[in-house]
Formats: structure tokens, C-alpha cells, sequence
């Protein structure tokens, strides 16, 4: 996992479902250890904005157009050049507070640069986790097969023992 992949999906990753609820860890102790663990200050303010990217990139990644929450975040960032005897340089200028929110826009942009299509939201609709998918066929569906891959496995086998005559799978 790259470093930009592990940012992300950390980020992205912070509002589990845990029985049957959505938990929120980007607050709080939890939310603070999370953002210094990148570099972060972990800041009531920051806290605010790595919500606000999480949300706006949760959404974007099922399908809804959430590029202007993302572009009113991104406004007063800039990647600044510098040269150096092996190339130039770049450093990231933002204000303070949105400085690891703005990390994350940059880490989702390059996943998706990366490997386009790929990052996915689980396909248990009951859980709201993410991932990058890097099997070869790129069919991987599911936040954990250990989780939810065989949870909702079991739960589709259960229901074709209930139905008579049994269906065809779709
Ligand atoms: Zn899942």
C-alpha cells in the first residue's frame, strides 16, 4: 500500500458501521490520534475538514457530484516549485487547519491517477468502508472477504435454501 493509498483509506475508512450504527472516529481521541498519525495536529479545526474531505470523497466515489464541497476546501492550496540538482521540488501551501484535508484530496487524486476505477465502496451496502481494489481481474468487491465477502455469501446461500424451486444465480 502506497503511502498516498494508506492516507486515504484511513480517511476515508473513519466512519464504520458497528452494529448497525455509523460510528464516527474522526473526533475526539481517536480523531486526534488518527491525524498526527499523518503528520497532523489533530486540531478541532482540522478535525472539522478531514470530515468535510471524508464526507465529500465518500459521496464522489458512490456516484454524486460533490466537487464544489471539494473545491471550496481546496481554495488557498497551492503546490509551490523549487529547484533542485535532481528536479524540482514541490510543496504544499494551505492554511493551516486544511492542510491534512487537503493531503487526502491530493492522495484520492492520485489513487485514481494511478489505478482509475479502482477504488471502490464496499458492495455490502450495510457497511460504509473502502477500498483500493489490486487483484489482477479487478474484481474485488468487498472492504474484507473475511467480513463482509462471507457474510454476505452466507446470507445469499441461506436465502437460495429458502427459495423452491431454486433460483439461477443472476
Ligand atoms: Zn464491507
Amino acid at each position: 500500500m502506497t503511502e498516498d493509498e494508506d492516507l486515504l483509506l484511513a480517511v476515508l475508512n473513519s466512519a464504520p458501521v458497528v452494529g448497525g450504527t455509523r460510528t464516527e472516529q474522526l473526533a475526539g481521541a481517536p480523531g486526534r490520534a488518527l491525524a498526527r498519525r499523518f503528520d497532523g495536529t489533530g486540531s478541532p479545526d482540522e478535525l472539522e475538514h478531514l470530515r468535510g474531505v471524508r464526507d465529500a470523497l465518500q459521496d464522489l466515489v458512490r456516484g454524486h457530484d460533490t466537487t464544489s464541497t471539494l473545491n471550496a476546501l481546496l481554495d488557498g492550496a497551492a503546490l509551490v516549485p523549487e529547484a533542485t540538482p535532481t528536479g524540482l521540488e514541490w510543496t504544499l501551501t494551505t492554511p493551516p487547519d486544511r492542510r491534512l484535508a487537503v493531503r487526502v484530496a491530493l492522495a484520492w487524486s492520485r489513487v485514481e491517477q494511478e489505478a482509475p476505477g479502482r477504488l471502490r465502496a464496499c458492495a455490502n451496502a450495510e457497511c460504509n468502508l473502502f477500498l483500493v481494489d489490486h487483484s489482477r481481474p479487478g474484481t474485488a468487491k468487498w472492504c474484507s472477504m473475511a467480513v463482509c465477502g462471507n457474510r454476505i455469501k452466507s446470507r445469499t446461500y441461506a436465502g437460495r435454501k429458502r427459495t423452491t424451486p431454486p433460483r439461477k444465480p443472476a
